[in-house]
Protein backbone atom coordinates (compact mmCIF):
# COMPACT_ATOMS: atom_id res chain seq x y z
CA UNK A 1 0.00 0.00 0.00
CA UNK A 2 1.46 3.18 -1.04
CA UNK A 3 0.14 6.48 1.14
CA UNK A 4 -0.91 9.16 -0.55
CA UNK A 5 0.34 12.42 1.38
CA UNK A 6 -0.17 15.12 -1.10
CA UNK A 7 -1.94 15.58 -4.07
CA UNK A 8 -1.99 17.85 -6.90
CA UNK A 9 -5.38 18.96 -8.60
CA UNK A 10 -5.04 18.99 -12.10
CA UNK A 11 -8.24 20.78 -12.25
CA UNK A 12 -9.94 24.14 -11.62
CA UNK A 13 -13.75 25.41 -10.84
CA UNK A 14 -15.82 23.49 -8.62
CA UNK A 15 -14.46 19.77 -9.08
CA UNK A 16 -11.00 21.36 -8.18
CA UNK A 17 -12.64 22.53 -4.85
CA UNK A 18 -14.53 19.45 -4.39
CA UNK A 19 -11.68 17.47 -4.45
CA UNK A 20 -10.12 19.67 -2.07
CA UNK A 21 -12.49 19.44 0.15
CA UNK A 22 -12.10 16.05 0.23
CA UNK A 23 -8.42 15.80 0.72
CA UNK A 24 -8.76 17.91 4.17
CA UNK A 25 -11.25 15.83 5.05
CA UNK A 26 -8.27 12.89 4.95
CA UNK A 27 -5.58 15.12 6.28
CA UNK A 28 -4.00 15.01 2.82
CA UNK A 29 -2.05 18.47 1.96
CA UNK A 30 -3.24 19.79 -1.75
CA UNK A 31 -1.56 21.11 -4.25
CA UNK A 32 -3.41 23.78 -6.59
CA UNK A 33 -2.38 24.35 -10.30
CA UNK A 34 -4.16 27.48 -12.36
CA UNK A 35 -3.86 29.65 -15.32
CA UNK A 36 -3.08 33.38 -14.86
CA UNK A 37 -6.72 33.93 -15.56
CA UNK A 38 -7.27 31.91 -12.31
CA UNK A 39 -4.83 33.44 -9.82
CA UNK A 40 -8.22 34.63 -7.46
CA UNK A 41 -10.05 31.18 -7.86
CA UNK A 42 -11.67 29.38 -4.39
CA UNK A 43 -9.68 26.49 -4.92
CA UNK A 44 -6.03 28.18 -5.51
CA UNK A 45 -7.48 30.50 -2.08
CA UNK A 46 -8.16 27.42 -0.18
CA UNK A 47 -5.32 24.89 -1.07
CA UNK A 48 -2.13 24.62 1.42
CA UNK A 49 -0.05 25.43 -1.46
CA UNK A 50 -0.19 26.86 -5.50
CA UNK A 51 1.55 26.87 -8.80
CA UNK A 52 0.55 29.01 -11.82
CA UNK A 53 0.91 26.79 -14.59
CA UNK A 54 0.55 29.19 -17.30
CA UNK A 55 -1.59 31.64 -19.95
CA UNK A 56 -5.50 31.21 -19.92
CA UNK A 57 -5.62 28.55 -22.98
CA UNK A 58 -6.12 25.67 -21.72
CA UNK A 59 -3.77 24.08 -23.99
CA UNK A 60 -0.81 26.02 -22.47
CA UNK A 61 -1.70 25.46 -18.91
CA UNK A 62 -4.59 22.90 -17.96
CA UNK A 63 -3.58 20.42 -20.91
CA UNK A 64 0.00 20.84 -20.38
CA UNK A 65 1.25 18.04 -19.01
CA UNK A 66 4.83 18.70 -18.87
CA UNK A 67 4.02 21.95 -16.61
CA UNK A 68 1.77 19.56 -14.08
CA UNK A 69 4.71 16.97 -13.84
CA UNK A 70 7.32 20.08 -13.04
CA UNK A 71 4.24 21.15 -10.15
CA UNK A 72 4.35 18.15 -8.43
CA UNK A 73 8.12 17.25 -8.71
CA UNK A 74 8.24 21.41 -7.14
CA UNK A 75 5.57 20.80 -4.55
CA UNK A 76 6.67 17.32 -3.69
CA UNK A 77 2.88 16.25 -4.79
CA UNK A 78 2.97 12.20 -4.59
CA UNK A 79 -0.41 11.69 -6.44
CA UNK A 80 -2.51 13.82 -8.73
CA UNK A 81 -6.27 14.08 -8.87
CA UNK A 82 -7.35 14.33 -12.51
CA UNK A 83 -10.78 15.64 -11.99
CA UNK A 84 -12.82 15.44 -15.01
CA UNK A 85 -12.98 17.16 -18.51
CA UNK A 86 -8.95 18.14 -19.10
CA UNK A 87 -6.71 15.28 -18.98
CA UNK A 88 -8.91 13.15 -17.02
CA UNK A 89 -9.40 10.50 -19.62
CA UNK A 90 -5.76 10.82 -21.27
CA UNK A 91 -3.67 7.94 -21.18
CA UNK A 92 -0.23 9.07 -22.04
CA UNK A 93 -0.90 11.69 -19.16
CA UNK A 94 -1.11 8.56 -16.22
CA UNK A 95 1.75 6.67 -18.18
CA UNK A 96 3.72 9.66 -17.75
CA UNK A 97 3.03 10.06 -14.29
CA UNK A 98 3.53 6.61 -13.14
CA UNK A 99 6.96 6.73 -14.62
CA UNK A 100 7.69 9.71 -12.49
CA UNK A 101 6.66 7.59 -9.80
CA UNK A 102 3.40 9.79 -9.17
CA UNK A 103 0.66 8.05 -8.62
CA UNK A 104 -2.27 8.72 -11.27
CA UNK A 105 -6.26 9.28 -9.11
CA UNK A 106 -7.97 6.71 -11.58
CA UNK A 107 -7.94 3.81 -13.33
CA UNK A 108 -4.94 2.26 -15.32
CA UNK A 109 -3.71 3.86 -18.98
CA UNK A 110 -4.73 0.82 -20.56
CA UNK A 111 -8.59 0.53 -19.17
CA UNK A 112 -8.31 4.63 -20.22
CA UNK A 113 -7.52 3.26 -23.85
CA UNK A 114 -9.68 0.70 -24.15
CA UNK A 115 -12.45 2.53 -23.52
CA UNK A 116 -11.57 5.53 -25.35
CA UNK A 117 -12.29 4.32 -28.59
CA UNK A 118 -15.82 3.59 -28.64
CA UNK A 119 -15.84 0.66 -31.09
CA UNK A 120 -13.32 -1.25 -28.86
CA UNK A 121 -15.19 -0.24 -25.90
CA UNK A 122 -18.61 -1.66 -27.04
CA UNK A 123 -16.81 -5.01 -27.93
CA UNK A 124 -15.47 -5.02 -24.73
CA UNK A 125 -18.81 -4.39 -23.03
CA UNK A 126 -19.75 -6.63 -25.04
CA UNK A 127 -17.79 -9.27 -24.05
CA UNK A 128 -18.07 -8.66 -20.35
CA UNK A 129 -21.94 -9.22 -20.85
CA UNK A 130 -23.17 -5.77 -20.86
CA UNK A 131 -25.76 -5.63 -23.29
CA UNK A 132 -24.90 -3.00 -26.45
CA UNK A 133 -27.39 -0.94 -29.24
CA UNK A 134 -27.50 -3.77 -32.12
CA UNK A 135 -25.08 -2.42 -34.78
CA UNK A 136 -22.04 -2.88 -37.28
CA UNK A 137 -19.02 -5.30 -35.72
CA UNK A 138 -16.65 -2.36 -35.99
CA UNK A 139 -15.78 -0.13 -38.76
CA UNK A 140 -18.30 0.51 -41.76
CA UNK A 141 -16.85 1.50 -45.01
CA UNK A 142 -18.77 2.99 -47.74
CA UNK A 143 -18.99 -0.18 -49.88
CA UNK A 144 -20.68 -2.43 -47.39
CA UNK A 145 -22.92 0.69 -45.63
CA UNK A 146 -26.01 -0.15 -47.12
CA UNK A 147 -26.16 -3.61 -46.73
CA UNK A 148 -25.50 -3.24 -43.33
CA UNK A 149 -27.89 -0.78 -42.84
CA UNK A 150 -30.47 -2.86 -43.99
CA UNK A 151 -29.80 -5.49 -41.69
CA UNK A 152 -29.81 -3.42 -38.43
CA UNK A 153 -32.80 -1.64 -39.71
CA UNK A 154 -34.02 1.80 -40.20
CA UNK A 155 -33.36 4.60 -39.11
CA UNK A 156 -29.69 3.97 -38.05
CA UNK A 157 -27.31 6.52 -36.47
CA UNK A 158 -23.75 6.74 -38.17
CA UNK A 159 -21.34 7.53 -35.04
CA UNK A 160 -17.51 8.66 -35.54
CA UNK A 161 -15.01 5.83 -33.45
CA UNK A 162 -13.73 8.40 -31.94
CA UNK A 163 -16.30 10.54 -31.12
CA UNK A 164 -16.94 13.08 -28.04
CA UNK A 165 -19.54 15.73 -27.67
CA UNK A 166 -22.28 14.48 -29.91
CA UNK A 167 -19.68 14.99 -33.10
CA UNK A 168 -19.69 13.04 -35.68
CA UNK A 169 -22.78 11.56 -35.81
CA UNK A 170 -25.50 11.75 -37.97
CA UNK A 171 -29.10 9.78 -38.37
CA UNK A 172 -30.24 7.98 -41.29
CA UNK A 173 -33.97 7.73 -41.59
CA UNK A 174 -34.09 5.81 -44.83
CA UNK A 175 -31.96 4.38 -47.32
CA UNK A 176 -32.17 7.73 -49.56
CA UNK A 177 -30.79 9.41 -46.55
CA UNK A 178 -28.12 6.93 -45.97
CA UNK A 179 -24.73 8.11 -48.13
CA UNK A 180 -25.20 11.31 -46.96
CA UNK A 181 -25.71 10.94 -43.73
CA UNK A 182 -22.59 8.44 -44.02
CA UNK A 183 -20.48 10.59 -45.57
CA UNK A 184 -21.56 14.19 -43.12
CA UNK A 185 -20.46 11.63 -40.42
CA UNK A 186 -17.09 11.08 -41.82
CA UNK A 187 -15.91 14.61 -42.91
CA UNK A 188 -17.19 15.89 -39.65
CA UNK A 189 -15.08 13.24 -37.71
CA UNK A 190 -11.96 13.72 -40.05
CA UNK A 191 -12.32 17.70 -38.77
CA UNK A 192 -13.05 16.61 -35.38
CA UNK A 193 -11.19 13.90 -34.53
CA UNK A 194 -8.28 13.84 -37.33
CA UNK A 195 -9.65 10.64 -37.48
CA UNK A 196 -12.46 9.59 -39.92
CA UNK A 197 -13.72 6.11 -38.93
CA UNK A 198 -17.05 5.49 -38.43
CA UNK A 199 -19.57 2.62 -36.60
CA UNK A 200 -23.41 2.15 -37.23
CA UNK A 201 -26.02 1.35 -34.55
CA UNK A 202 -29.61 1.15 -34.37
CA UNK A 203 -31.13 4.58 -33.82
CA UNK A 204 -33.71 4.23 -30.84
CA UNK A 205 -36.34 7.16 -31.26
CA UNK A 206 -37.03 7.88 -27.50
CA UNK A 207 -34.35 6.46 -25.17
CA UNK A 208 -33.99 7.72 -21.88
CA UNK A 209 -30.12 7.94 -20.95
CA UNK A 210 -29.19 5.93 -17.32
CA UNK A 211 -25.90 5.28 -16.35
CA UNK A 212 -24.58 3.20 -13.64
CA UNK A 213 -22.16 4.08 -11.17
CA UNK A 214 -19.20 1.68 -10.56
CA UNK A 215 -16.41 1.52 -8.51
CA UNK A 216 -13.53 -1.42 -8.55
CA UNK A 217 -10.07 -1.80 -6.60
CA UNK A 218 -7.94 -2.80 -9.36
CA UNK A 219 -7.82 -6.56 -7.77
CA UNK A 220 -10.82 -7.91 -8.59
CA UNK A 221 -13.65 -6.60 -6.35
CA UNK A 222 -16.05 -4.03 -7.61
CA UNK A 223 -19.42 -2.69 -6.55
CA UNK A 224 -22.02 -0.21 -8.07
CA UNK A 225 -23.80 2.54 -6.59
CA UNK A 226 -27.23 2.72 -8.58
CA UNK A 227 -28.14 4.83 -11.24
CA UNK A 228 -28.42 8.39 -12.49
CA UNK A 229 -30.86 9.70 -15.26
CA UNK A 230 -29.42 12.28 -17.37
CA UNK A 231 -32.25 12.44 -19.82
CA UNK A 232 -32.63 16.08 -19.86
CA UNK A 233 -29.94 16.88 -21.95
CA UNK A 234 -29.73 20.13 -24.63
CA UNK A 235 -26.98 19.40 -27.71
CA UNK A 236 -25.94 16.44 -26.11
CA UNK A 237 -24.99 17.98 -22.92
CA UNK A 238 -26.80 16.94 -19.47
CA UNK A 239 -28.93 19.90 -17.59
CA UNK A 240 -30.06 18.08 -14.62
CA UNK A 241 -29.46 14.72 -13.44
CA UNK A 242 -32.04 12.50 -10.55
CA UNK A 243 -31.06 8.92 -8.68
CA UNK A 244 -33.18 7.10 -8.71
CA UNK A 245 -34.13 7.23 -12.00
CA UNK A 246 -37.57 7.62 -12.13
CA UNK A 247 -38.21 4.98 -14.88
CA UNK A 248 -36.69 2.24 -12.97
CA UNK A 249 -37.87 -0.21 -10.05
CA UNK A 250 -35.79 -1.84 -7.45
CA UNK A 251 -35.47 -5.25 -9.52
CA UNK A 252 -33.96 -3.11 -12.57
CA UNK A 253 -31.92 -1.48 -10.79
CA UNK A 254 -30.25 -3.95 -8.91
CA UNK A 255 -29.99 -6.04 -12.19
CA UNK A 256 -27.80 -3.87 -14.45
CA UNK A 257 -26.07 -3.06 -11.47
CA UNK A 258 -25.01 -5.82 -10.57
CA UNK A 259 -24.13 -6.69 -14.34
CA UNK A 260 -22.04 -3.74 -14.64
CA UNK A 261 -20.57 -4.66 -11.10
CA UNK A 262 -19.41 -8.39 -12.42
CA UNK A 263 -18.28 -6.54 -15.38
CA UNK A 264 -15.84 -4.35 -13.45
CA UNK A 265 -14.66 -7.56 -11.29
CA UNK A 266 -13.90 -9.54 -14.75
CA UNK A 267 -11.70 -6.32 -15.90
CA UNK A 268 -9.83 -5.92 -12.82
CA UNK A 269 -11.05 -1.89 -13.25
CA UNK A 270 -9.35 0.51 -10.53
CA UNK A 271 -11.53 3.23 -9.17
CA UNK A 272 -14.79 5.24 -10.58
CA UNK A 273 -16.35 4.73 -13.50
CA UNK A 274 -19.62 5.36 -15.09
CA UNK A 275 -21.71 3.12 -17.73
CA UNK A 276 -23.59 4.96 -19.80
CA UNK A 277 -26.69 3.54 -21.47
CA UNK A 278 -29.83 4.12 -23.51
CA UNK A 279 -32.72 2.58 -22.15
CA UNK A 280 -35.84 2.31 -23.97
CA UNK A 281 -39.13 -0.46 -23.62
CA UNK A 282 -37.44 -1.94 -20.65
CA UNK A 283 -33.87 -2.54 -22.33
CA UNK A 284 -30.57 -1.33 -22.00
CA UNK A 285 -27.76 -0.36 -24.30
CA UNK A 286 -24.77 0.54 -23.60
CA UNK A 287 -23.86 3.55 -25.59
CA UNK A 288 -19.68 4.31 -23.70
CA UNK A 289 -17.84 3.98 -20.67
CA UNK A 290 -16.28 7.13 -18.61
CA UNK A 291 -13.36 5.86 -16.72
CA UNK A 292 -13.11 9.39 -14.55
CA UNK A 293 -15.81 11.12 -12.18
CA UNK A 294 -18.46 12.44 -13.57
CA UNK A 295 -20.03 16.32 -12.97
CA UNK A 296 -23.19 14.39 -11.39
CA UNK A 297 -21.09 12.37 -9.27
CA UNK A 298 -22.91 13.97 -5.98
CA UNK A 299 -26.81 12.64 -6.56
CA UNK A 300 -25.08 9.55 -6.27
CA UNK A 301 -23.46 10.62 -2.84
CA UNK A 302 -26.60 12.07 -1.73
CA UNK A 303 -28.67 9.04 -1.77
CA UNK A 304 -25.71 6.40 -1.02
CA UNK A 305 -23.91 9.17 1.52
CA UNK A 306 -20.84 7.24 0.31
CA UNK A 307 -18.13 10.13 -0.68
CA UNK A 308 -16.89 9.05 -4.19
CA UNK A 309 -13.46 11.19 -3.78
CA UNK A 310 -12.82 9.80 -0.81
CA UNK A 311 -13.52 5.81 -2.39
CA UNK A 312 -11.51 7.24 -5.71
CA UNK A 313 -8.12 8.43 -3.10
CA UNK A 314 -8.61 5.41 -0.96
CA UNK A 315 -8.62 3.23 -3.73
CA UNK A 316 -5.23 4.94 -5.12
CA UNK A 317 -3.66 4.04 -2.33
CA UNK A 318 -3.91 0.77 -2.13
CA UNK A 319 -6.74 0.69 0.85
CA UNK A 320 -9.63 -1.04 -1.37
CA UNK A 321 -13.14 -0.23 -1.41
CA UNK A 322 -14.64 0.94 1.84
CA UNK A 323 -17.76 -0.80 1.34
CA UNK A 324 -19.00 -4.06 0.13
CA UNK A 325 -22.20 -4.27 -2.32
CA UNK A 326 -24.26 -5.07 0.77
CA UNK A 327 -23.39 -2.11 2.78
CA UNK A 328 -24.60 0.00 0.26
CA UNK A 329 -28.27 1.29 0.98
CA UNK A 330 -30.12 3.59 -1.10
CA UNK A 331 -31.59 6.57 0.69
CA UNK A 332 -34.39 9.07 -0.88
CA UNK A 333 -34.10 10.79 -4.01
CA UNK A 334 -31.25 13.51 -5.17
CA UNK A 335 -31.76 16.01 -8.05
CA UNK A 336 -28.66 18.16 -9.46
CA UNK A 337 -29.12 21.49 -11.31
CA UNK A 338 -26.11 22.49 -13.58
CA UNK A 339 -26.03 26.30 -12.67
CA UNK A 340 -24.24 28.13 -16.36
CA UNK A 341 -22.95 30.88 -16.42
CA UNK A 342 -25.76 31.74 -19.89
CA UNK A 343 -28.29 33.06 -20.78
CA UNK A 344 -31.42 31.07 -20.30
CA UNK A 345 -32.80 31.40 -23.41
CA UNK A 346 -30.18 31.29 -26.00
CA UNK A 347 -28.02 29.68 -23.80
CA UNK A 348 -25.09 32.23 -24.84
CA UNK A 349 -22.42 32.25 -22.45
CA UNK A 350 -21.91 35.14 -19.90
CA UNK A 351 -19.23 35.59 -18.81
CA UNK A 352 -18.47 39.18 -16.27
CA UNK A 353 -18.18 39.59 -12.65
CA UNK A 354 -20.67 38.10 -10.21
CA UNK A 355 -22.10 41.61 -7.66
CA UNK A 356 -24.13 39.38 -5.24
CA UNK A 357 -23.77 35.68 -4.52
CA UNK A 358 -26.25 33.95 -1.94
CA UNK A 359 -26.16 30.28 -1.84
CA UNK A 360 -29.47 28.79 -0.48
CA UNK A 361 -29.20 26.18 2.68
CA UNK A 362 -31.29 24.21 4.62
CA UNK A 363 -31.81 20.26 5.63
CA UNK A 364 -30.69 18.57 2.17
CA UNK A 365 -29.21 21.15 0.53
CA UNK A 366 -25.57 20.94 -1.33
CA UNK A 367 -23.54 23.52 -3.61
CA UNK A 368 -20.73 22.63 -5.25
CA UNK A 369 -19.47 26.20 -6.24
CA UNK A 370 -16.15 27.91 -6.32
CA UNK A 371 -17.77 31.41 -7.08
CA UNK A 372 -18.61 34.38 -5.17
CA UNK A 373 -19.20 37.88 -4.61
CA UNK A 374 -16.60 40.00 -6.91
CA UNK A 375 -15.53 36.73 -8.57
CA UNK A 376 -14.67 37.53 -11.86
CA UNK A 377 -15.83 34.85 -14.27
CA UNK A 378 -12.99 34.22 -17.08
CA UNK A 379 -14.26 33.53 -21.01
CA UNK A 380 -11.84 31.29 -21.28
CA UNK A 381 -13.41 28.19 -19.82
CA UNK A 382 -17.02 26.01 -19.84
CA UNK A 383 -19.62 28.07 -18.31
CA UNK A 384 -20.35 25.57 -14.93
CA UNK A 385 -20.24 28.05 -12.28
CA UNK A 386 -21.60 25.70 -9.59
CA UNK A 387 -23.76 22.74 -9.19
CA UNK A 388 -27.32 23.02 -6.74
CA UNK A 389 -28.07 19.40 -5.49
CA UNK A 390 -31.02 18.54 -3.45
CA UNK A 391 -31.93 15.41 -1.35
CA UNK A 392 -35.65 14.60 0.13
CA UNK A 393 -36.48 11.24 1.44
CA UNK A 394 -38.91 11.06 -1.36
CA UNK A 395 -38.84 12.37 -4.90
CA UNK A 396 -41.82 14.62 -3.88
CA UNK A 397 -40.30 16.12 -0.93
CA UNK A 398 -36.84 16.37 -2.99
CA UNK A 399 -39.06 18.62 -5.72
CA UNK A 400 -41.02 20.56 -3.74
CA UNK A 401 -37.35 21.78 -1.76
CA UNK A 402 -35.58 22.43 -5.01
CA UNK A 403 -38.48 24.64 -5.76
CA UNK A 404 -37.94 26.35 -2.35
CA UNK A 405 -34.26 26.17 -3.09
CA UNK A 406 -34.38 27.94 -6.40
CA UNK A 407 -35.81 30.73 -5.27
CA UNK A 408 -33.29 31.29 -2.37
CA UNK A 409 -30.76 30.97 -5.01
CA UNK A 410 -29.14 34.82 -5.61
CA UNK A 411 -26.23 35.32 -8.20
CA UNK A 412 -26.07 38.97 -9.49
CA UNK A 413 -23.96 40.42 -12.31
CA UNK A 414 -24.27 37.69 -14.98
CA UNK A 415 -27.09 35.25 -16.63
CA UNK A 416 -27.40 32.24 -15.16
CA UNK A 417 -30.10 28.83 -15.72
CA UNK A 418 -31.13 29.01 -12.61
CA UNK A 419 -34.80 30.75 -14.52
CA UNK A 420 -35.08 27.94 -16.49
CA UNK A 421 -34.79 24.97 -13.50
CA UNK A 422 -37.42 27.40 -12.30
CA UNK A 423 -39.50 26.75 -15.10
CA UNK A 424 -38.39 23.25 -15.36
CA UNK A 425 -39.52 22.36 -11.97
CA UNK A 426 -43.70 23.37 -12.25
CA UNK A 427 -43.79 21.19 -15.64
CA UNK A 428 -45.69 18.32 -15.11
CA UNK A 429 -43.97 15.88 -17.49
CA UNK A 430 -40.77 16.71 -15.17
CA UNK A 431 -43.35 16.18 -12.09
CA UNK A 432 -44.03 13.08 -13.15
CA UNK A 433 -40.48 11.47 -14.67
CA UNK A 434 -41.84 11.02 -18.14
CA UNK A 435 -39.65 12.92 -20.28
CA UNK A 436 -36.96 11.23 -22.95
CA UNK A 437 -33.70 12.75 -24.30
CA UNK A 438 -34.98 14.72 -26.38
CA UNK A 439 -37.56 16.16 -24.36
CA UNK A 440 -36.12 19.51 -23.01
CA UNK A 441 -35.19 20.61 -26.80
CA UNK A 442 -38.57 19.99 -28.20
CA UNK A 443 -39.30 22.04 -25.04
CA UNK A 444 -37.19 24.86 -25.35
CA UNK A 445 -38.18 25.19 -29.00
CA UNK A 446 -41.86 25.25 -28.22
CA UNK A 447 -41.11 28.29 -25.56
CA UNK A 448 -39.18 29.89 -28.68
CA UNK A 449 -42.63 29.88 -30.50
P1 LIG B 1 -20.48 11.32 -27.39
O1 LIG B 1 -19.28 10.64 -26.82
O2 LIG B 1 -20.20 12.04 -28.68
O3 LIG B 1 -21.20 12.17 -26.39
P2 LIG B 1 -22.37 9.08 -27.05
O4 LIG B 1 -22.21 7.75 -27.67
O5 LIG B 1 -22.14 9.19 -25.58
O6 LIG B 1 -21.46 10.13 -27.86
O7 LIG B 1 -23.82 9.61 -27.37
C1 LIG B 1 -24.21 10.93 -27.04
C2 LIG B 1 -25.70 11.07 -27.14
O8 LIG B 1 -26.16 10.77 -28.48
C3 LIG B 1 -26.49 10.11 -26.26
O9 LIG B 1 -26.64 10.61 -24.92
C4 LIG B 1 -27.80 10.08 -26.99
O10 LIG B 1 -28.51 11.29 -26.73
C5 LIG B 1 -27.39 10.09 -28.45
N1 LIG B 1 -27.22 8.72 -29.00
C6 LIG B 1 -26.09 7.98 -29.03
N2 LIG B 1 -26.30 6.75 -29.58
C7 LIG B 1 -27.62 6.71 -29.91
C8 LIG B 1 -28.48 5.71 -30.55
N3 LIG B 1 -28.03 4.51 -30.94
N4 LIG B 1 -29.80 6.03 -30.72
C9 LIG B 1 -30.27 7.26 -30.33
N5 LIG B 1 -29.52 8.23 -29.76
C10 LIG B 1 -28.22 7.97 -29.54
Amino acid sequence: MSTISKILIANRGEIALRVLRACKELGIASVAVHSTADADAMHVRLADESVCIGPPPSRESYLNIHQIVAACEITGADAVHPGYGFLSENAKFAEILEAHGITFIGPTAEHIRLMGDKITAKQTAQELGIPVVPGSDGEVRPETALDIARKIGFPVLIKATAGGGGRGMKVAKTEDDLMEAFNTARTEAAAAFGNDAVYMEKYLEKPRHIEVQVFGDGAGNAIHLGERDCSLQRRHQKVLEEANSPALNVEQRMKIGQICADAMKKLKYRGAGTIEFLYENGEFYFIEMNTRLQVEHPVTEAITGIDLVNEQIRVASGAGLSVTQEEVVFHGHAIECRINAEDPRTFAPSPGKITHFHAPGGLGVRVDSGAYAGYKIPPYYDSLIGKLIVHGRTRVECMMRLRRVLDEFVIDGIKTTLPLFQDLITNPDIANGDYDIHWLEKYLAGKQD
